[in-house]
């Protein structure tokens, strides 16, 4: 049980580099572009603008586009299903 993941949990960065590698305070292995320097996950809100901007810089997507693929990448992620199935309301 202690294989080491080769993406990021929570944005799905790849994570070949040591140096793009920081360990959360759950111990989980995340990029350091989605943990701040005390260990903590960062919120939902900061790593999904974080990824609007990526997304439009290197896909160079307009604002809506960018913002929905985002958070379709990022709910589909193991930190955040939990807010998927927030979402998905069962009735
Ligand atoms: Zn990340």
């Amino acid at each position: 049980m202690n294989q080491k993941c080769s993406t990021c949990l929570s944005c799905g960065m790849p994570l070949e580099e040591s140096q793009y590698k920081r360990q959360g305070n759950d111990g989980n292995i995340y990029c350091i572009y989605c943990v701040h320097d005390n260990g903590d996950l960062k919120s939902f809100d900061e790593i999904f603008q974080g990824t609007v901007y990526h997304l439009k810089e290197s896909q160079d997507l307009a604002q809506p586009a960018a913002e929905k693929m985002a958070y379709e990448l990022l709910l589909n992620m193991p930190v955040w299903q939990h807010l998927q199935q927030k979402e998905k309301k069962h009735d």
